[in-house]
Parts: structure tokens; C-alpha cells; sequence
């Protein structure tokens, strides 16, 4: 009887810590805003790492020869990633006077500690969806090669790329971006979860229980506002992408 009651009092506890799991942070563009380093850059990857955070986002484009590079937008310094050579986009210096990251440079960074996950979005393609799908197999190709594939979690707007990731990556986690799924839509594609912008929830915000009682991750981005991180905190939302994971991080730790 005391061994069942003590049981008992264990499932309570597990079940009362699993509702109030903590809300963790993930760096959008990595941590930038009050370091100095330039958004996605490796420095700004570093700097993610440093503070602890759970997750540090980056994007990935492809150049006119197939190479993998870390950028935001579509075009650098003038230059359109997808129609300019990897011998050009090399050539590009960040404004600390880091060369515009290779993801694979990127990578082999990252996969130096154990804390911090690599939170990886494939950009569709402006050219074609067909060369959304190579830049998506060329990515996962080197994330495997790399050995880098249990610290990676894939995000995309492109729905396509997500459903792509879980067929040739099926121990990969995907969460998509767009906004336009419901927790059960997801679910039914094989998506692990979602990852919105937070007007999204705010508009659906039964989603948040909905997706967690699914297992599905739930990751909002980008709250910057602390009065939108306190909501989606007391919400039981599982992952938010901040431009400020300081602000975040000093929060969570209160
Ligand atoms: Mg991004």
C-alpha cells in the first residue's frame, strides 16, 4: 500500500512537472542585438552558445553552384546568393570581418559543444521549387555528413521542404513556419510541430494545449516584447525565437 501511494505521489509529481515544463530560448539569427556580432554570423552563433541558449536559428540559401551559405536575405551585399558563384559569396566579408559563412563552416562550429541546438531554416527557392527540394537534399546531405544531425532541427515556410525533411531525414525533428496548419494538419503530414509568429497564436490560441497534448513542438517567433514572452510563458508554449534571448533568459530564470 505505502509502495502504491508512493507511486501514486511519483506520477503526480511527474505529470504537475510536465505541465509547468519551462519555456527555453532560441536565439533568432543567433544572439546579435547587444553583442555586436552580425545576425548569423558564426560569431553571433558563439555568442548564442555562451549564454546557454536552448537553440540558436540561422538560414540557409544555396549559390549558382550549389554551395551552401548562411544568410538571411536572398542577396548579400548586392549579390543574389542563388545566382552568384561560391567563389564571389566567399569573397564577402561580415562587418566584424567574418567571411560570409558557409553552412558547412557554420556546422563544424556548432557541433563544437553539446548544449546549444542548431536551429536550421531552409529558405525556398526564388528560382524554382524544384531547387528548393536539391538546396533542401544538399542540406540534409551535409548535415548527416557532418555527424550534425542530432543536434540540427529543420524550420521552412516552404511546406513542400517540410514534408520533404521528414522523408529523407526520418529521425529529424521539422517544424514549419508559415502560420496556415492547424496542430492536426501538421500531425496527419508527419510535421513535429509548429514554429509561428506569435499574432498566429494570439489569433488561435487554443493551438498552444492542442499541439502539446499532440506532442507536437511549439515554437513562436520573434517575441521581443516582454509582455508577448510573459503570455506565451503562461501559455505553456515550449520554444520562443527572440531577437532578445537576454531579456528572455534573465525572465526565465526569476
Ligand atoms: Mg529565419
Amino acid at each position: 500500500m505505502k509502495r502504491l501511494l508512493t507511486l501514486g505521489i511519483l506520477a503526480q509529481l511527474a505529470l504537475s512537472t510536465a505541465s509547468f515544463a519551462q519555456t527555453k530560448v532560441v536565439a533568432h539569427r543567433g544572439a546579435w542585438k547587444h553583442t555586436g556580432a552580425p545576425e548569423n554570423s558564426i560569431a553571433a552563433l558563439k555568442e548564442a552558445i555562451k549564454m546557454g541558449c536552448e537553440g540558436s536559428e540561422f538560414d540557409v540559401h544555396m549559390s549558382a553552384d550549389s554551395v551552401l551559405f548562411v544568410n538571411h536575405d536572398a542577396d548579400i551585399q548586392g549579390l543574389p546568393i542563388e545566382r552568384t558563384s561560391a567563389k564571389q559569396l566567399s569573397a564577402v566579408k561580415l562587418s566584424n570581418g567574418e567571411t560570409l559563412p558557409t553552412l558547412e563552416a557554420y556546422l563544424k562550429e556548432g557541433i563544437k559543444q553539446k548544449k546549444t541546438r542548431l536551429v536550421l531554416e531552409i529558405k525556398p527557392s526564388a528560382v524554382s521549387k524544384e531547387r528548393g527540394i536539391a538546396l533542401t537534399r544538399k542540406v540534409v546531405a551535409m548535415v548527416n555528413a557532418l555527424k550534425a544531425a542530432p543536434k540540427v532541427d529543420y524550420i521552412s515556410f516552404d511546406y513542400d521542404i517540410c514534408k520533404e525533411i521528414t522523408k529523407i531525414a526520418p529521425k529529424a525533428t521539422v517544424q514549419y513556419l508559415n502560420g496556415d496548419k492547424t496542430p492536426d494538419e501538421l500531425l496527419a503530414d508527419g510535421i513535429h510541430g509548429f514554429d509561428y509568429h506569435y499574432s498566429i497564436l494570439k489569433k488561435n490560441p487554443s493551438w498552444i494545449k492542442e499541439a502539446k497534448s499532440k506532442k507536437l513542438i511549439t515554437n513562436v517567433w520573434t517575441v521581443n516584447d516582454e509582455k508577448d514572452m510573459d503570455w506565451l510563458i503562461s501559455e505553456g508554449i515550449s520554444l520562443i525565437t527572440t531577437n532578445e534571448p537576454e531579456l528572455l533568459i534573465q525572465k526565465l530564470r526569476k
